[in-house]
């Protein structure tokens, strides 16, 4: 085979037919369980001014400094307006939030996004530069039930995909935005005449963003930190107690989770609640998502101060964890019926029975091409179809067809108008795919 001309992007993978199923999949348990809990959806688009990233996810975190994908079209890339696309929902949703005035609707606003992300990473396995995120926002209250039902809800997600047991929900609080404050101050004092012993990116890291360097791979900064303050002790007892009543309440609800003291999250935005979904074998690494309380977001980027907690999945890493868990979704794409015709006649025949058969929720390949009815056959195996008709000169002349069972190998010869009720009770009515809009709401002229 040539080589061909272009390839996707680095870090970037077409969806093909195999996967969408995982994600139709996917996308229907979120739409169900969000449903069942009052959340609408939201689509904030794919790009946004760079500033809604920058200010809400924070400047110096890893999402914005190194992995943002800025938007360079036609507007002056100096006039301050520059886009990025997005590297995540929450920022986005916020905006939106604020710009539609949804501080006006009925408190808390529920939200569900599903879509693709970018970041501009290094990709290796399980991160790519366009992947695809589940969003769940609950925003404008702030209490410990809020965060029980919104973990409760992305819980159900995963048992529904059959992979919470695979998962360990860790869990931790991090206090308020003044707590943080107060201990990033303390691990700068910590620092101080030590600066030397930190490599360069963890020295810039001091200064920009302290925090950052406990998630530091760096040996040497580990061996420092073991001696450093730790963030629990300055978590406020307000906030202790807010995470004691969101455990007992998770409890209550029958989750399983795992108290993380360590767990801080890579995004600025978060404060009190942060937890994550780990891989059981592996830990942090394949992470299927996590979020948190953000309760300062809201303000940050322009609006009033309103309280938020979100979560985040990744798409693909769901997939990975499904098929690793041998979880077989429905294919909805299969071909129930391949009808093969030779000669003008039958061709002209078929044409309508094709058609006759998708009306009626089959899903059904014609081959109408020229081929030789043995060639036919064969894509029809390759197809996978369960049901093969089969339309020569003589069947057009008797008025008759084939119908061959590709399973069972066996064939009859029945009448032609027997084709679609035979295969009909074959397949099942519950089995048919009929396509029918019947919740829509007609307006009448006296409405
Ligand atoms: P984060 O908020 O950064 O923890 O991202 C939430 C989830 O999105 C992660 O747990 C991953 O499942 C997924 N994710 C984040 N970045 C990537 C990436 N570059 N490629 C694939 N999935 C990603």
């Amino acid at each position: 085979m040539p080589e061909p001309l272009f390839r996707t992007p680095k870090g970037t993978h077409d969806v093909l037919p195999d996967d969408q199923m995982y994600m139709t999949y996917i996308k229907k348990a979120v739409r169900h369980r969000a449903r069942q809990a009052g959340y609408k959806r939201i689509d904030p688009p794919m790009f946004e001014y760079r500033g809604v990233f920058e200010r809400g996810i924070g400047e110096h975190t890893d999402i914005v400094e190194k992995e943002l994908f800025i938007v360079t079209g036609k507007q002056n890339a100096d006039d301050g307006k520059q886009m990025a696309l997005r590297p995540e929902l929450t920022a986005g949703i916020c905006r939106s939030y604020i710009e539609n005035a949804m501080q006006q609707l009925p408190q808390p606003v529920e939200l569900y996004a599903i879509g693709p992300c970018f970041r501009y990473d290094r990709p290796q396995k399980g991160r790519y530069r366009q992947f695809h995120q589940l969003d769940l926002e609950v925003i404008g209250l702030k209490d410990p039930s809020l965060d029980a039902q919104l973990i409760h809800v992305v819980t159900n997600i995963l048992s529904d995909l059959c992979i919470l047991n695979r998962l360990t929900l860790q869990i931790n609080n991090i206090g308020t935005a003044e707590n943080r404050a107060a201990f990033t101050e303390a691990l700068k004092d910590y620092f101080i005449g030590k600066e030397r012993n930190l490599p360069p990116d963890d020295l810039k890291r001091l200064q920009t963003n302290p925090l950052r360097l406990l998630d530091s791979k760096e040996e040497d900064t580990q061996i420092l930190l073991r001696n450093a303050p730790v963030l629990s002790q300055y978590v406020s007892d307000e906030s202790r107690q807010y995470h004691d009543t969101l455990l007992e309440y998770l409890t209550e609800l029958g989750i399983t989770f795992v108290e993380n003291p360590g767990l801080v999250r890579g995004l600025d935005y978060y404060n009190q609640t942060v937890f994550e979904y780990w891989d059981a074998s592996s830990g942090a690494q394949n992470a299927i998502g996590g979020g948190g309380r953000y309760d300062g977001l809201i303000e940050l980027l322009g609006g009033k101060d309103t309280p938020g907690v979100g979560f985040a999945g990744g798409m693909e890493r769901i997939i990975w964890h499904m098929k690793e868990a041998g979880v077989k979704v429905p294919n909805k794409d299969q071909v129930d019926v391949f009808v093969a015709q030779l000669g003008p006649e039958a061709k002209k025949k078929c044409l309508s029975l094709v058609s006759a058969l998708r009306e009626r929720g089959v899903h059904t390949v014609g081959a109408l091409g020229e081929a030789s009815l043995k060639s036919q056959m064969r894509l029809a195996d390759k197809f996978e179809a369960k049901f093969t008709l089969l339309l020569g000169k003589l069947e057009v002349k008797e008025s008759t067809i084939i119908l061959r069972d590709m399973k069972a190998g066996k064939q009859k010869q029945i009448g032609i108008d027997e084709a679609i009720p035979q295969i009909i009770e074959a397949l099942g009515k519950e089995n048919l795919d009929t396509y029918v809009l019947k919740d829509h709401m007609k307006e009448t002229a006296e409405d």
